[in-house]
């Protein structure tokens, strides 16, 4: 194959894993990774515990060091190198206070995701502050440090983590989100689970909308629609959206607002791909495109990216939306969709929701509550867990999910026992039954 130029935009998950990956096929290419941080392979995920305590130096947030990917992998990569324009066959960069051009064959769009602004009154006042890239980690500890009382603004798996970590402080954490639940995606009574265990620790305010931000320099308080906070330090925590100002002049967008993809993860035009958070991917459940914003599909669409770059064919077969998170003692995790996301997908559903021990009676420790969502036809949609024990069930749901699995798999699938951590009759299995009883199965 002839000599390539290829540039990738993004230094991230899916920026570095397309990089590498080409490199290893086509060691003779020139590959360019323009990031405009100072960092590379970051890991947003490792936040909340660098702001806890969990560790101490914010660079170990980076997966591997830049000289590892210059030295090591032979890749070339240009930090505190932002890209400001893009056409057909070159770029501008700003590097080192000028703007240069390069030119590319190939080009790679992994831009990631970016905090969504409140847009409020007051919200760029001094101690307002977003969780986005890994250099908020460092200011958000800090300012958290000299702060008495913190404000956390939704309550979706970032806000949820954050005032995890923030509490962890000793600081007095308010939680303010605008819908009736913490993490709003699952169903109310997965999230009635956690929701008891954030309000043991903060105070947890549902249902109310934020106004405004008041405070002479700096913040002071936060203003909602029932009532008002004090606090020395807001982290606002209310969504994410692709980051596609550079690609929405040049590739088609898909309904959710992320670059259209296919499973080559191929833009709409040639020699151009995307990957990571600013692409759409294939929900395996629905089978329609959906924006799945997870370090796992960032990392592997960013691999198959890289492959099919550099000339070789691989599919990226799309993803079941799996996640987990915690806070404190109660682990919550998700794959597939939840009943309410089911029945706005047109599925007919019936669930099955049970509240049992993950591991064996003598054991003191360990509710599981586990709900499975499935459809009529018995294809398993979906799901949910909170409790103690959680990660291996959606560890195992994930699988399940990604082969298109129904209750009779569920059931049969052969979990392993071994008393501490699990039971004869696995949560996942004892929700299958009942599952049968309701489709009518032996
Ligand atoms: C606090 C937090 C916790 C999270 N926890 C989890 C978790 O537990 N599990 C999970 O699966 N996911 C989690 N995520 C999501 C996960 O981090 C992302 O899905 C993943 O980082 C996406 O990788 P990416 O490469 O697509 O984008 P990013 O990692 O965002 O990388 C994109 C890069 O592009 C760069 N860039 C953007 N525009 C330009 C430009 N014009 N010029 C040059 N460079 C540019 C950015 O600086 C950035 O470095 C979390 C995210 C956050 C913020």
């Amino acid at each position: 194959m002839r000599y390539v130029d290829v540039a990738i935009i993004g230094g991230g998950a899916a920026g570095m894993s397309a990089a590498s990956r080409i490199k290893v096929l086509r060691s003779d290419w020139n590959v360019m990774v323009f990031e405009k941080t100072s960092f590379v392979s970051h890991a947003p995920c490792g936040i909340p515990f660098y702001v806890s305590g969990f560790f101490e130096h914010f660079e170990e947030l980076c997966t591997y060091d830049i000289n590892h990917f210059r030295n090591e992998r032979g890749i070339d990569v240009h930090t505190g190198a932002k890209v400001v324009e893009v056409s057909e066959g070159a770029i501008i960069v700003e590097e080192n206070s000028k703007e240069k051009l390069y030119e590319w064959d190939k080009l790679l769009f992994a831009t990631g995701a970016k905090a969504k602004r409140l847009d409020v009154k007051n919200d760029e006042l001094e101690g307002v502050v977003y969780v986005d890239e890994i250099l908020s980690a460092e200011r958000i500890k800090r300012l958290a440090l000299k702060s008495e009382k913190v404000a956390i603004i939704g309550s979706g798996y970032i806000g949820v983590e954050m005032a995890d970590a923030i509490s962890r402080l000793g600081k007095e954490v308010t939680v303010i989100e605008i819908l009736e639940r913490p993490l709003p995606e699952y169903d109310a009574e997965i999230a009635a689970i956690l929701k008891s265990e954030m309000e043991k620790i903060v105070d947890l305010r549902l249902s109310e909308r934020v106004i405004a931000f008041e405070g002479k320099d700096r913040v002071e308080r936060v203003i909602t629609d029932k009532g008002e906070y004090k606090c020395d330090l807001a982290i606002v925590a209310v969504g994410v959206a692709p980051n596609i100002e550079l690609a929405k002049k040049l590739v088609k967008l898909g309904k959710s607002g992320a670059i259209s993809t296919n499973s080559k993860m191929e833009t709409s035009k040639e020699d151009i791909y995307a990957a990571g958070d600013c692409a759409e991917t294939i929900n395996i459940v629905t089978g329609k495109p959906d924006w799945i914003h997870l370090a796992t599909p960032a990392n592997k669409t960013g691999y198959v990216a890289g492959v099919n770059m550099a000339g070789y064919e691989l599919n990226y077969p799309g993803s079941v939306k799996c996640q987990i998170t915690s806070f404190y003692n109660v682990e919550i995790g998700k794959a597939g969709l939840s009943e309410y996301e089911a029945i706005r997908e047109g599925y007919e559903v019936v669930s099955a929701f049970v509240t049992t021990k993950s591991s064996a009676k003598y054991f003191q420790d360990g509710l599981i509550h586990l709900k499975v969502v499935a459809d009529r036809s018995g294809r398993v949609l979906g799901v949910q867990a909170a409790g103690k024990g959680v990660g291996m069930r959606i560890y195992g749901a994930t699988a399940l999910l990604y082969k298109k699995a129904d209750v009779r798999d569920l059931f049969f699938a052969d979990f392993p026992y071994y008393p501490p951590v699990s039971r004869v009759w696995d949560p996942l299995v004892v929700a299958a039954r009942n599952l049968f009883r309701k489709l009518g199965m032996p």
